[in-house]
C-alpha cells in the first residue's frame, strides 16, 4: 500500500498528478486506487470538477470525499483549499467498496441496514471508513445501530464540515453517487492481506468533579445539578458570557460519560437562559466533568497514546481530527500534534465537524478529539519501528506545571470532601454510640411514613433503673452499659435492611424498620431484651431494659407515632420492667 497526495491547485497540475500516478502503477503494478478528496472549497462545483477529471482520467479507481475544515497533507495543515489523496493497494487480494445514503435523523437507520446488508454479502470487509454531514443531528440513534455491527467490524471516520455555523451547507460526495448535502458514504475494505487500527486520542485531562445532567435536549445543555449550565463555567472558571466565550471554554470543554468512554463536548455558545449550546448531543442524568487541555499535556498523551499507532507499522495513516482543535492550537501550532505521525507513515486527512470511531463493539461520536485510522498490505517488518517515547520523551522528568496545580486542586478537593464527610456524620451520629443522633432519626421515622408504601415500625428502648447503675458503679460503668445495647442496636441494622437506630435520650434508644411484618418486629424487640438481659458486666453484673414496639398508621404524624411507641415503652416499665409491650 502505498499514498500519494495532491494539493490541487488547477487541471494543469492535476492531470500532471494523474499522469506520475499511472506511471507509478505500472512499474509496481498496483491493483487498485483510491482516491479522499477532502475540500475546505465550499463550492460544489469545484469538487464536482475534479470529480469529473477523475471519472474521465482514471475511470476505473474509487474515490469519495466531503467538505471539511481544513486540510492534513504529510501531517500538517495544508493552506490549499483541495486535498486529494491517492491510495494504491499492491496486495491482488485487498478488495473494497463505497456505499452511499441520504442521512438524516429521519433515515439513518436505511443506511445503517445498507451498511449491515453489504457487510453480509461481503465477509472480507475489516474497516469501515465514513464520512457524513451531521450538523444538526443528534448521532445517539446512529451510534447505537452502528454499535450492532459485527465485532471485528473497525469503524472510523468524520463529520463533513460547513465553517460557518449559520449555514447548513456541508457535503459528503463517492463515484458514481454524486454530492450529497445530506449523506453518508463508507468505504468498506478487507481481504486477507489488509490490516487496520484506529485510535482515538484526546489529550484533554478530566479533574474528578462530576456533575449531574439534570437537563438537556439534543445538543442544548440546560442544567447541570439543578442550575443552569452556564452558572459552572461561571463559579469554577470564572468565564464570562462574551466574546471570548468559545476560546475559553474551549481550555475546559466537558467529558461526558457514556458507557466507559470519556467522551468530550464543547460548549460553543450560551444563550440567553444561561443554558449552552455543545458541539454534539448530551444525555439526561449521564455525569459530566470539566476537562483541561494545554499543549504540552496533549503533546504528551499523543506520543504515548500514539505509540500504539507507530506499532502497527502502518503504510498509510488517516486522520480525523476536530476543527476545535484547530481552533485552539491556532494555524501556527495545530500541525504540531499530527506531524509526528509522518515519520511513521503518509499522514492525510481534514479538520471535522465531529470524529468517529468503534471501540470494543461502541460506535462513538466525539468532538475535540483526535482519531487516527492505520493501514497496512501484508505483515509488518519489524526494522521499521518508530519510536515516539524514546529518549527525549523519557528526559520530560520536569513534567508540566499545570499538572501540579491539577494536582494540588484534586488533593485539596479530596481534603475538604472528606472533612465533609466527617462534619456531616458529626452533625447527625452521636459522639458516644455512633448511632444517629435524635434530629436524624426524627428526620428518617418522617421520610419513612412520607413514602406510604411500607409498613413503619418503631421499637423504643428505654435501660431500667439505671440511675443506679450511675450511683453505685460510676459513670464510666453507665457509658458501658449504654454502649453494649448500642452495639446489639448496631448489628441488628448491619442485619435487617431499611432498619435505622438511634440515641433517643440518655439511656433511651430508638429502632426503625420499614416493610416488615409485625411478628418479626416482634421477635427483634424480644431479641434486644434477651440479648441485653444476658450481657454480663465486670461491675454492673446483668442488666434489663423495657420494649415498647408499634407499627404507623396511615397518614400519622411523627408525634402521634411517636408518643404511642413512648407509652408503649412506660407500659412495659409499669408492668415490672424487662419486657417487650405492643401497642396498635
Ligand atoms: P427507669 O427504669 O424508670 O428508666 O429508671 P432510670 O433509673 O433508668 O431513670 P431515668 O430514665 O430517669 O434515668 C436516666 C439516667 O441516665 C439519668 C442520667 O444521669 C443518666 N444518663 C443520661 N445520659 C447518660 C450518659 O451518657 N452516661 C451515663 N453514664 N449516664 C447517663
Ligand atoms: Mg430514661
Ligand atoms: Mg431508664
Amino acid at each position: 500500500m502505498k499514498q500519494f497526495d495532491l494539493c490541487y491547485i488547477d487541471d494543469e497540475n492535476l492531470l500532471k498528478w494523474i499522469g506520475e500516478l499511472e506511471k507509478w502503477q505500472k512499474d509496481h503494478s498496483a491493483f487498485m486506487k483510491i482516491f479522499r478528496i477532502y475540500s475546505q472549497d465550499m463550492e460544489k462545483e469545484h469538487i464536482l470538477h475534479v470529480c469529473g477529471i477523475l471519472d474521465e482520467k482514471m475511470p476505473d479507481a474509487l474515490y469519495f470525499g466531503c467538505t471539511s475544515n481544513g486540510n492534513i497533507k504529510g501531517g500538517v495543515l495544508t493552506e490549499n483549499e483541495i486535498l486529494i489523496t491517492c491510495t494504491m493497494f499492491e496486495c491482488e487480494t485487498t478488495k473494497a467498496r463505497l456505499l452511499q445514503y441520504p442521512f438524516s435523523e429521519e433515515n439513518y437507520r436505511e443506511a445503517v441496514e445498507g451498511l449491515k446488508r453489504c457487510l453480509q454479502e461481503n465477509p472480507w470487509v475489516k474497516s469501515v471508513e465514513m464520512l457524513a454531514t451531521i450538523m444538526d443531528m443528534s448521532m445517539k440513534g446512529f451510534c447505537d445501530e452502528m454499535s450492532m455491527l459485527p465485532e471485528n467490524i473497525q469503524v472510523f471516520g468524520g463529520g463533513a464540515f460547513n465553517p460557518n455555523m449559520d449555514d447548513e451547507f456541508a457535503g459528503v460526495f463517492s463515484k458514481g453517487e454524486g454530492f450529497c448535502e445530506h449523506g453518508i458514504v463508507f468505504l468498506l475494505l478487507g481481504g486477507p492481506d489488509y490490516y487496520a487500527e484506529s485510535r482515538y486520542i484526546a489529550g484533554w485531562k478530566p479533574l474528578k468533579r462530576r456533575f449531574r445532567i439534570t437537563k438537556a435536549k439534543k445538543e442544548v445543555l440546560y442544567e447541570l445539578d439543578g442550575k443552569p449550565a452556564f452558572e459552572v463555567y461561571k463559579q469554577y472558571l470564572n468565564i464570562e458570557k462574551n466574546e471570548n466565550f468559545f476560546s475559553n471554554t474551549l481550555e475546559f470543554p466537558l467529558f461526558l460519560e457514556r458507557n466507559e468512554f470519556n467522551i468530550l463536548r464543547c460548549p460553543l455558545a450560551v444563550n440567553d437562559d444561561d443554558s449552552l449550546i455543545m458541539s454534539s448531543d448530551m444525555e439526561e442524568n449521564a455525569y459530566v466533568k470539566i476537562a483541561y487541555g494545554d499543549p504540552e499535556t496533549i503533546l504528551y498523551s499523543i506520543r504515548q497514546d500514539g505509540q500504539m499507532i507507530a506499532d502497527f507499522q502502518p503504510q498509510v495513516i488517516q486522520t480525523f481530527s476536530c476543527a476545535a482543535r484547530r481552533a485552539f492550537w491556532g494555524d501556527q501550532n495545530i500541525s504540531k500534534e499530527t506531524v509526528m505521525f509522518s515519520d511513521v507513515a503518509p499522514t492525510s486527512g481534514f479538520y471535522t465537524h465531529g470524529e468517529f470511531i468503534r471501540i470494543h463493539g461502541n460506535m462513538l461520536n466525539f468532538n475535540v478529539t483526535l482519531v487516527i485510522a492505520a493501514m497496512r498490505e501484508g505483515k509488518p517488518k519489524d526494522e521499521n519501528r518508530v519510536d515516539f517515547c524514546g529518549p527525549t520523551f523519557k528526559k520530560l522528568d520536569k513534567i508540566p506545571m499545570i499538572w501540579r496545580f491539577v494536582s494540588f486542586i484534586e488533593a485539596s478537593t479530596a481534603e475538604l470532601e472528606a472533612m465533609n464527610r466527617k462534619l456531616l456524620m458529626a452533625a447527625i451520629t452521636d459522639g458516644l454510640t455512633r448511632l444517629y443522633n435524635r434530629a436524624e432519626i426524627e428526620r428518617r421515622i418522617h421520610d419513612a411514613l412520607e413514602q406510604e408504601d411500607e409498613a413503619v415500625y418503631l421499637i423504643m428502648m428505654d435501660i431500667d433503673n439505671f440511675k443506679k447503675v450511675n450511683d453505685i458503679y460510676g459513670h464510666k460503668e453507665g457509658d458501658r452499659v449504654i454502649m453494649s445495647l448500642s452495639d446489639i442496636l448496631s448489628g441488628i441494622c448491619r442485619r435487617i435492611p431499611q432498619c435505622f437506630a438511634g440515641r433517643w435520650g440518655g439511656e433511651e434508644f430508638m429502632l426503625l424498620l420499614q416493610g416488615n411484618e409485625m411478628d418479626a418486629v416482634m421477635s427483634v424487640a424480644e431479641e434486644i431484651r434477651s440479648t441485653f438481659e444476658s450481657t454480663a458486666f465486670e461491675m454492673a453484673g446483668h442488666q434489663s431494659v423495657s420494649v415498647g414496639v408499634t407499627m404507623a398508621q396511615k397518614g400519622e404524624s411523627v408525634d402521634r407515632l411517636c408518643s404511642r411507641v413512648d407509652k408503649a415503652l412506660y407500659t412495659a416499665k409499669d408492668g415490672g420492667k424487662n419486657r417487650v409491650v405492643k401497642l396498635d
